[in-house]
């Protein structure tokens, strides 16, 4: 495997930023390494991305042995999927989670089974494999519980429901900064060389909730941090713009779902609405229909249509 020569990021603070290629793009998903008394990662990507992340140690000069703990912001594959992999080469670290994740660490298979039904033949390629974590290796953090990592550095946990009922924002008080993972949405800096990085919220299935989603963007909008973490990618440091862009994209995302949910093909349809939608906000911005980012784009918004989709679906069922 070629792991190129990408030099993990320096995001401030003692946290470095190792990119993990997932899907096979550069600047998609990574994990953090936080330095301290106890070296600490958070997100580990899928496991093609855990030859990246020892890479990665061994370029920042640390050893895979020195790590601690692996935190977690939520299950999902792409985010956590190579957690299993990993702890093979971390002999001392110990598993972070959010309580309704764990179970599904200790025994993965309705994890892989969701992501099939996503992914379909691509999952192999994707994620594969995914492997059991031993129930001692995993520790359950929730909404205000503390983990020191060094003399100054306490990380506090945050319930953040609305990506996913298993999601942990993890804020960090050495920088006054929050991990994010999905919760308030992707940062897409691929368009940076047109002048702009947007943000969208990311509505994957099964657990979407348009309501929760925006009480956990509430939640983090009052803590006043300078910085935002994202799971997709990289270091924000516009919190307040980042967040209030979200939130505003969010209805419309439900209004598109909601107009479109009886069209004959809706997924089809939902797609091409949202699809035009955003590219009409980005023609607004002077990106150029060429630009790579909608590659990236095609496979996001499929993905968030399918969860619009089962969240119409659920709500019709209780109605
Ligand atoms: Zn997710």
């Amino acid at each position: 495997m070629d792991l190129g020569n990408k030099a993990p990021i320096n995001a401030g603070n003692q946290v470095h930023l190792i990119d993990g290629f997932d899907l096979g793009m550069p600047g998609r998903t990574g994990t953090y390494v936080l330095q301290g008394d106890s070296l600490t990662l958070v997100e580990t990507g899928p496991s093609p991305s855990v030859p990246h992340i020892i890479k990665g140690l061994k370029d920042l000069q640390l050893d895979p042995d020195e790590v601690k703990y692996i935190v977690l912001t939520h299950i999902h594959l792409d985010h956590a999927g190579g957690a299993g992999l990993l702890l093979k080469e971390c002999p001392q670290a110990q598993v972070i989670v959010h309580q309704r994740g764990s179970r599904h660490l200790a025994d993965p298979s309705k994890l892989i089974a969701g992501a099939r039904a996503v992914y379909g033949d691509a999952f192999d390629e994707l994620f594969d494999p995914v492997l059991p974590i031993p129930e001692e290796r995993i520790t359950v953090k929730g909404e205000g519980d503390t983990l020191t990592i060094g003399e100054n550095r306490v990380l506090e946990f945050f319930d953040t429901p609305g990506h996913a009922k298993h999601h942990l924002g993890i804020y960090d008080s050495w920088s006054n900064g929050i991990f994010t993972g999905d919760t308030v949405g992707i940062r897409y800096h691929q368009t940076e060389d047109c002048g702009v990085t947007f943000h969208l919220p990311s509505t994957s299935p099964n657990q979407f909730d348009p309501e929760a989603m925006q009480i956990s963007i509430d939640r983090v909008l009052e803590m006043n941090v300078d910085c935002i973490y994202f799971g997709h990618f990289g270091k924000s440091t516009e919190p307040e713009r980042v967040l209030r862009e979200v939130s505003q994209w969010i209805p419309v995302f439900v209004e598109i779902a909601e107009k479109h949910y009886s069209d004959n093909d809706p997924h089809e349809s939902i797609q091409q609405h949202l699809h035009e939608k955003v590219t009409n906000f980005l023609n607004a911005h002077d990106v150029p229909d060429s630009h790579p980012v909608y590659e990236i784009l095609k496979i996001d918004l499929e993905v968030c249509t399918m969860g619009l989709i089962d969240y119409l679906n659920k709500k019709k069922d209780k109605s």
